[in-house]
């Protein structure tokens, strides 16, 4: 488990889940977000830290846009995304004044805010701390990996789309994780197919199966599709929550499971 504890850390999370993919717009961020609604629904206390320092859409997505952060004798106090407060979240989104503001900073800023997002924040006591990382592999890939590095059990979440242009930058992904000794708790396959809310049936907007292939030839366990689902999308652009209230839609099943398994 992690370092000295006090508020100010990591030392009272019980499990760090970073979230990765390739490349921007396959669905990183709404894995990132329903994942934490899935996780506080089976009752966890879950935390999200948004690290995607040029687009954090988590406040957005969970209507948490606008609110400040304080600052206590531990460091800053994330914000609470709901009024029973099992969901707790850090962005930089909270630090610019305007929220349509442009994060035009060198690589060492980055990284210095992003380890004082580590260090500084009164996590308290989670069960979960979901990390929501910018696409790719970059400067901040490394700076967020070696600032949660001491903090343990710390796992890697994958998330591709089914097409194999995805499915290569993932492959990118699964390196960094070995290079970096990141365990890969497994791969997320978004956006694989839109299931007829009229009969049910599923039609393979992209390609199939990729993610799951992809898992089996790196040897890493797949965690599950999940579809294109028009509620989804609307849940997350009316800031509402996609597990409490809508547990009929298709991409709920996928979600509720893949929770369940990390
Ligand atoms: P990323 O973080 O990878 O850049 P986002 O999570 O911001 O991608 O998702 C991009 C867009 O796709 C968003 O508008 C989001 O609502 C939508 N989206 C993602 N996954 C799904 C899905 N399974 N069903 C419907 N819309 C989705």
């Amino acid at each position: 488990m992690g370092t000295a504890a006090g508020p100010g850390n990591l030392a009272g999370v019980r499990h760090i889940l970073l979230v990765l993919s390739g490349k921007g717009g396959v669905g990183k961020s709404t894995i990132s977000a329903e994942l934490a609604l899935a996780l506080r629904h089976a009752g966890k206390k879950v935390g999200i830290l948004d690290v995607d320092l040029c687009g954090p859409s988590i406040p957005r997505m969970l209507r948490a846009q606008g609110r400040a952060v304080h600052q206590c004798d531990g460091g800053w106090v994330p914000v609470f995304v709901d009024q029973e407060q099992s969901i707790s979240l850090m962005s930089v989104g909270f630090l610019l004044e305007n929220p349509d503001e442009a994060v035009v900073w060198r690589g060492p800023k980055k990284n210095a805010l992003i380890k004082q997002f580590v260090s500084d924040v009164a996590w308290g006591q989670l069960d979960y701390l979901v990390v929501d990382t910018p696409p790719g592999t970059s400067d901040e890939h490394m700076a967020t990996v070696d600032a949660l590095r001491p903090y343990s059990p710390l796992g890697a979440l994958v998330v591709t789309t089914p097409q194999a242009v995805s499915v290569g930058d993932v492959r990118r992904e699964l390196t960094f994780c070995r290079k970096t000794g990141l365990q890969v708790l497994g791969v997320v396959e978004n956006m694989s197919g839109f299931v007829c809310p009229h009969c049910a049936e599923c039609t393979n907007v992209f390609s199939r199966g990729g993610g799951e292939e992809l898992a089996t030839l790196a040897g890493v366990p797949f965690l599950g599709s999940v579809p294109l689902d028009p509620e989804l999308c609307g849940s997350l652009e009316e800031g509402r929550d996609f597990i409490r209230d809508f547990p009929k839609s298709s991409a709920f099943p996928a979600l509720f499971s893949i929770a369940q398994k990390v």
